[in-house]
């Protein structure tokens, strides 16, 4: 194994094409300590050998003297092989006036038998070394460290080995050498260096061998590269199984340099779509990688189209926020929400302000896809300002024009519970719109409880001594312990719409929605059911002594401006 890795991760395969068997021998033997060797009897069987090679020959030593198909023909009929014709071929004779000729035929140097080790290696050196600069690049081609290729001449042999390669599939891997920095740092360059030449040899040698498998004979294509100080870049053949590949490798610079928080983070590009350019298979991997910057319970990460998608939608949808809040398209909607214990008729209690984003190119997007995004990010607490104001103008603007108060409920997210402003920020709104407390509820969803419940019970608490009522949003969703919930403060408990859902489905589900009508009892508090859309569920709930319900059975929310056909209708 160890052979093919001399070179940075390959050695250059040569081909020696030569009918005599002995002489055949003695050209393997000089050549198989600096080459990958391979030989052939005659031309015929050389073209049918390039023909399969999953790697390309980087020289062919070609003999003129043969049977069957000797070397001017084999000059001849493989001047325009897609294949051959950009490997420097060197002819062997001991006829020397056939030189003029072989060169004429395309040759690019000759050597004259008996074969003089050190002629021969001296010349296949230094006819590589001129094919390469030539026809590659002049840049460096390797990384005088760890002896991996450079990356622009990693990516150039990538394409070159394709434009060669049937459609094996392949694997772009991006290893990174985390808090690399703090190894220098602590135990000085040096250690740094060696650490880097570790990964630098034994990672394409781990990658061989995985590939490999049982199959000790068979020579994968597999490159490394190091683009950046303690970045890697390795090209394999596809292989569905890296898990244990890193392992070793990182116990032994840890055994180096113990140093915490090191270690080796790696984004794969499975199977790698051949249609993208070489440089963007590897912006995938490396995009994976990154994704895992800091996580410390994931060592690899697998890049995926549809991940990616989803993440870059999410990154604009950050991007734009602001813009949008100050260009106001944001929008929100009310939901109406009906007490169904006053009388036989349901009497309009309230309302639920609900977001929407009328994005100037995406169109309207709902919360789902926003709000749980600017939660991980802290946004939510400029965008759940945006609804409370939004909110108290409607409430103020229903009691000019009609004379009454339908309190709005709004959404408090968990990151807003932890700001020490939340309380005088909604105190001044409700100053600005000249209401009280008493005029807007505050919806917290259960699971925020159970997030830190002291923390957030003592916010409730002082919130309440304000006058606001917590309504628990999402009751039954977060699975909190019975125990707990009868502890926490909250006013009004808010049914997750699941039990609404399930209630026609089966007698279980049903008696669960008692349940939990029950717990509301026991706490004394009142239920607000969501998510009721049909009259069955609306009489079910009213006979458990549901007291308000809301859901697409009165109304979808809707815009302001709708909501006010609600309140002329209560008052007619
Ligand atoms: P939520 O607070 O539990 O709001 C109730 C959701 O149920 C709303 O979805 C509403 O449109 C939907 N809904 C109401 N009645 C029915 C019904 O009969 N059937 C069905 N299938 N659905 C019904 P929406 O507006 O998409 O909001 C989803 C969630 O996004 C909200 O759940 C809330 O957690 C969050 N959200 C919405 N607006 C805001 C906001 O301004 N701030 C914060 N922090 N979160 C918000
Ligand atoms: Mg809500
Ligand atoms: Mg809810």
């Amino acid at each position: 194994m160890e052979s093919i890795l001399k070179m940075g991760v390959f050695r250059d395969k040569v081909l020696v094409v030569e009918d005599e068997f002995i002489n055949r021998e003695i050209l393997g033997h000089i050549l198989e300590g600096s080459y990958d060797v391979t030989l052939a009897e005659n031309g015929r069987e050389a073209i049918e050998i390039v023909a399969k090679s999953k790697v390309p020959f980087s020289l062919i030593l070609l003999d003129l003297l043969m049977p069957d198909m000797d070397g001017f023909k084999f000059l001849e009929e493989t001047k325009d092989d897609e294949k051959i014709r950009n490997i420097p071929i060197i002819v062997m004779t001991s006829d020397e006036s056939a030189e003029v000729d072989c060169i004429r035929h395309g040759a690019v140097d000759f050597i004259t038998k008996p074969y003089m080790p050190e002629v021969i290696l001296a010349r296949c050196e230094r006819i590589i070394e001129l094919y390469k600069n030539k026809s590659i690049i002049r840049s460096a081609e390797k990384d005088e460290l760890t002896g991996l290729y450079s990356k622009d001449f990693f990516f150039e042999y990538i394409r070159q080995i394709e434009s060669h390669e049937e459609q094996k599939p392949m694997d772009a891997v991006v290893v990174n050498i985390e808090h690399f920095h703090m190894i220098n740092e602590m135990y000085g360059r040096d250690v740094g260096d060696e650490i880097l030449k570790l990964v630098g040899t034994k990672l394409p040698d781990a990658f061989i061998t995985s590939v490999t498998k049982e199959d000790v004979t068979y020579c994968p294509v597999v490159l490394g590269c190091r683009p950046d100080s303690d970045v890697f870049y390795l090209y394999s053949e596809h292989n569905g199984e890296y898990g244990e590949l890193f392992g070793e490798l990182q116990e032994e610079i840890v055994r180096l340099a113990p140093v915490p928080h090191v270690r080796l983070r790696v984004g794969i590009y499975h199977n790698v779509d051949k249609s993208e350019s070489v440089e963007s298979r590897f912006d995938h991997a490396k995009l994976a990688c990154d994704k895992i910057r800091d996580d410390f319970t994931k060592q690899i990460e697998i890049y995926s189209k549809e991940q990616n998608e989803s993440d870059l939608y999410h990154e604009r949808l950050i991007n734009d926020m602001e813009e949008a809040i100050e260009n106001k398209d944001f929008v929100v909607y009310f939901q109406p929400k009906y007490n169904i214990q006053k009388g036989d008729k349901p009497v309009l209690s309230s309302a639920e302000a609900l977001i929407r984003w009328n994005h100037r190119e995406l169109g309207m997007i709902s919360p789902g896809d926003f709000i749980p995004l600017f939660e991980s990010n802290g946004l939510v607490q400029k965008l759940d300002y945006y609804v409370w104001c939004g909110a108290a103008e409607a409430i103020k603007l229903w009691r000019d024009k009609y004379g009454v108060t339908v309190p709005v409920s709004v959404n408090v997210s968990r990151v807003d519970v932890y700001d020490p402003e939340l309380e005088n920020k909604l105190l001044d709104i409700l100053n600005r719109n000249g209401l009280t407390p008493a005029d807007m509820m505050l919806e917290i969803t259960e699971s925020a409880y159970s997030d830190d419940s002291t923390g957030l019970a003592e916010t409730v608490r002082r919130l309440q001594s304000k006058g606001f009522k917590i309504e628990m949003d999402d009751f039954g969703s977060g699975y909190s312990a019975l125990n707990t919930i009868t502890t926490l403060p909250f006013d009004i408990l808010k049914m997750d719409m699941k039990f609404v859902r399930n209630m026609n489905k089966d007698e279980k589900s049903l008696k669960l929605v008692e349940l939990v009508m029950e717990i509301a009892r026991f706490m004394n508090v009142p239920v607000v059911a969501e998510g009721v859309e049909d009259e069955d569920q609306l009489n079910k709930l009213k006979d458990m002594g549901c007291e308000v319900i809301q859901g697409f059975y009165f109304s979808r929310p809707v815009p302001e401006a709708d909501f006010r056909a609600f309140i002329e209708k209560e008052i007619s």
